[in-house]
């Protein structure tokens, strides 16, 4: 690290160190402390670090206001404020709890002692390594503030000042900066479009190398323009940002396309052309890192991949269009390009395993290995002594360890070691160690047992056989609303680079290292007042993918769905309930042998569902409902606008929506028998519901057709269709009630339930609330049907 845009970044992140050091009563000396260059100076300037920091620590250093409370797109928070509780990650906290924020700010001294404790356990060579004081930074300085700014985390503004500092490293004076915007297309393509046994592993195996591909754009990128990491503003599921130097000539231009041509060349004969990095930068003014400018030039530089997408392949179309010869395809991935020797079985324990490509079978054994991998060098050595289970990316390697010691011992000078969620200083303190954050929680299979040598994740069947009721699987596809105008001009006036880069990292965040401890620890992680179904500890999951804004989580069908209303609970307290951040999801449900590429697109129809419903909703059950309509409330705005306006003399219910009413009807015990039938003439009448309704829409449109008057027309719309939306129901749903055993229909708790299944508000839910309830209480023997 002798580089001066190194020495830049090394000497912003010295002085945070130090000012927390001091900060906190620890008394900490940098062995050669210097005066700022111009370049860190500049940067200072720039982005409002505070100048008399040094000496007027207690004023400097605040608890963290929550940026989310300023994204405003149209809603917002009006004057609402929250704060960021007291806190820090500690040691060996590879699931640290989720922070919910709060109504006041904390004191700020309980922290203190841990931070005196570890920066002055700092040696004096250590305090040259950069990552090794960033990781005390991110551990200590995520959720304080530090200046003027008080929605800025420590951490954000050392990162980008340091980013801003080295990329004036070589010319404090240039008028310019480049952002670099990096994004992988036909991800997609490559996890979910495979088809065979294992393929849940398979398919965690695949997104699992594409993060690592994605770490190694980033990796060639720093090492082609010598920037250290603090550049990174953004890197997780194929999308990347990197602040670089301005670019007088076309220099910095060249060698971001020297990069993308060379890994492009090396995707298209790894994927046949499925995967195609696209990779542009844009120069913009040096002074509009501090101001709303900055958030345009990332929206621009984001929009020109689109063009690049779109002339996809183009240096290499030649090599595209030659002609060649197609062999017996490989039976997960489909590619045909390889001639029959190269395909080999695809398990190797396995007699009638199908004929696999190289990368299938890598991928296959990779998914089997994950289980337990705490580090992984990158190295450009083709073999590291004692090393296994090497993946090769873009001409480079990586190796997988079980364990951070073995890495560390055998892993050389040039490597990198990524360490996987770990929070721990000790190993950071030598060699070249960085985090790797990842959404990677996932169930061990119990046949794998605490004494087998290699811990398995669990597999389809296995999660199957412990649903409650009906036995299956679901996946869930999850992703944040309008994560694009958040990002353009969500913060307004607010929106320079070092927010951004906090708004950036606190959303991805959420789903590379809070949901895994979500998953995790339910109960000591869901937000206080979040509406559950069951106390299970709901465990029962593999995480696909989780990173940026979005995830794929599969797992134990009545445990998803818990899931998936906890994910959301929580990622609304998480973001202080803002109405302008939201989430929309969406859910299939389906057999431990259904092929996943086709869950995986069913349950990213639904998810479409919910976007389309205008956003912020669900789809699940082949339903899409509003999340507040699913997880019900006592305010009868939840009800949507259209049963509001149609309803407005019907008496509101005492409860309302899907989730409270499921809860209900499960606390009242009653028969196996009596639910039955309970349920199967629930759902015959939203069944009778749906197909009048349905009936009347084409009468509807036959009279559109015929150009019948138009009175005529808005009577069916709106008298015939909401009475029979909203009352047709009511005489078979008395009946269906009046069948329940005396025992349940007379006790003092029914009698809410009563009213509201009776009640027109709740009417299109019976349909979610029947399947629901149905699947929840199928019995094994009716499961094989
Ligand atoms: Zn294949």
């Amino acid at each position: 690290m002798t580089s001066l845009s190194h020495a830049q970044a090394l000497s912003v992140a010295q002085e945070a160190v130090l000012l927390l050091g001091r900060w906190a009563g620890a008394s900490p000396s940098i062995p050669t402390a210097t005066a700022d260059s111009k370049a860190v100076t500049q940067a200072k300037d720039l982005l409002k670090w505070p100048q008399d920091s040094r000496s007027n620590l207690e004023q400097q250093v605040k608890p963290l206001r929550l940026l989310f409370d300023d994204v405003n797109l149209s809603n917002g928070q009006g004057s609402k404020n929250h704060y960021w509780p007291v806190g820090y990650i500690k040691d060996h906290d590879s699931y640290p709890p989720i922070p919910y924020p709060q109504p006041n700010a904390d004191d700020l001294d309980p922290i203190k002692p841990p931070i005196q404790q570890a920066i002055a356990s700092l040696q004096p060579d250590e305090w040259n390594n950069l990552s090794l004081l960033m990781l005390i930074l991110e551990k200590f300085g995520s959720y304080v503030s530090f200046g003027e700014q008080d929605n800025v985390s420590l951490l954000d503004l050392t990162r980008t000042t340091a980013a801003v500092a080295a990329a004036l490293a070589n010319q404090p004076d240039a008028k310019c900066l480049t952002l670099i915007a990096g994004d992988l297309s036909g991800i997609q393509k490559f996890i979910y479009t495979i088809s065979s046994d294992g393929a849940l592993k398979s398919l965690r195996a695949r997104s699992f190398y594409l993060e690592l591909v994605t770490q190694e754009v980033v990796e060639q990128l720093l090492s082609a323009l010598d920037l250290p990491r603090t550049n990174v503003i953004y890197a997780g599921g194929g999308n990347l940002y990197l602040l670089a130097p301005g670019d007088e000539g076309t220099i910095v231009q060249n060698k971001i396309a020297q990069v993308r041509d060379r890994f492009n060349e090396w995707l298209r004969k790894t994927f046949q052309g499925k995967i195609f990095l696209a990779l542009d930068c844009l120069p913009f003014a040096t002074e509009d890192v501090g101001t709303p400018e900055f958030a345009k030039a990332w929206e621009k530089a984001t929009k020109k991949l689109a063009g690049q997408k779109s002339r996809k392949f183009q240096s290499q179309i030649s090599e595209l269009v030659k002609p060649k010869p197609a062999y017996e395809p490989c039976r997960v991935c489909y590619r045909d390009d390889l001639p029959l020797p190269s395909l080999e079985p695809l398990n190797n324990q396995e007699a009638d395993s199908c004929l696999a490509c190289w990368m299938c079978r890598t991928m296959f054994d990779l998914g089997a290995k994950l289980f337990k991998v705490e580090a992984i060098a990158r190295s450009k050595q083709s073999t590291i002594k004692g090393a296994q289970d090497r993946l090769s990316i873009g001409g480079t390697f990586y190796y997988l360890f079980e364990e951070w010691k073995t890495a560390n011992a055998i892993a050389n000078e040039d490597s990198t070691l990524f360490l996987v969620n770990d929070w721990t200083l000790e190993p950071y303190r030598t060699g070249n160690a960085v985090p790797l954050l990842l959404g990677n929680y996932g169930q061990r299979c119990p046949e794998s047992g605490p004494d087998h040598a290699q811990p398995q994740f669990m597999n389809a069947r296995e999660m199957a056989a412990a649903a409650q009721g009906i036995k299956r699987v679901a996946s869930l596809r999850m992703d944040v609303d309008n994560l694009g105008k958040i990002f353009a001009k969500g913060l307004g006036s607010n929106q320079t680079l070092p927010p951004l880069a906090g708004l950036s990292r606190q959303m991805s965040y959420f789903f590379k290292v809070y949901l895994n401890s979500l998953a995790k620890n339910r109960q000591d992680n869901l937000p206080a007042k979040a509406k559950t179904l069951s106390d299970d500890s709901r465990q029962n999951l593999l995480f696909i993918y989780a990173g940026g804004d979005d995830l794929f989580v599969s797992g134990t069908w009545n445990e998803v769905v818990e899931f998936a209303f906890d994910i959301y609970q929580s990622f609304r307290a998480y973001t202080g309930y803002n109405t302008d951040i939201t989430l929309s999801g969406g859910i299939s449900i389906d057999g431990a042998k259904f092929p996943l590429y086709q869950a995986a697109e069913a349950s990213g129809d639904s998810e479409k569902a919910a976007k389309n419903n205008g956003r912020d909703s669900l789809g699940l059950f082949e339903q899409v409902f509003k999340w507040d309509e699913w997880l019900g409330s006592t305010s009868p705005s939840v009800a949507d606008s259209d049963a509001r306006e149609c309803l407005k003399s019907a008496e509101y219910p005492p409860i309302l929506g899907i989730f409270p009413l499921i809860e209900q009807l499960e606390k009242q015990q009653i028969e196996t028998n009596y639910a039955r039938s309970f349920v199967r003439s629930l759902l015959a009448t939203a069944q009778m519901q749906d197909q009048m309704i349905k009936e009347m829409e084409n009468k509807r449109k036959t009279l559109i057709h015929e150009k019948e008057p138009k009175q005529y027309i808005d009577y069916y719309e709106k008298e015939i269709k909401h009475d029979i939306r909203y009352y047709l129901h009511l005489p078979r749903m008395a009946y269906t009630l009046a069948r329940l055993p005396q025992r349940v229909r007379e006790h003092p708790e029914f009698a809410p339930v009563r009213k509201s299944l009776n009640n027109p508000y709740n009417a299109p839910y019976f349909r979610a609330i029947a399947t629901w309830l149905e699947l929840l209480n199928r019995s094994q023997s009716q499961s094989n049907d």
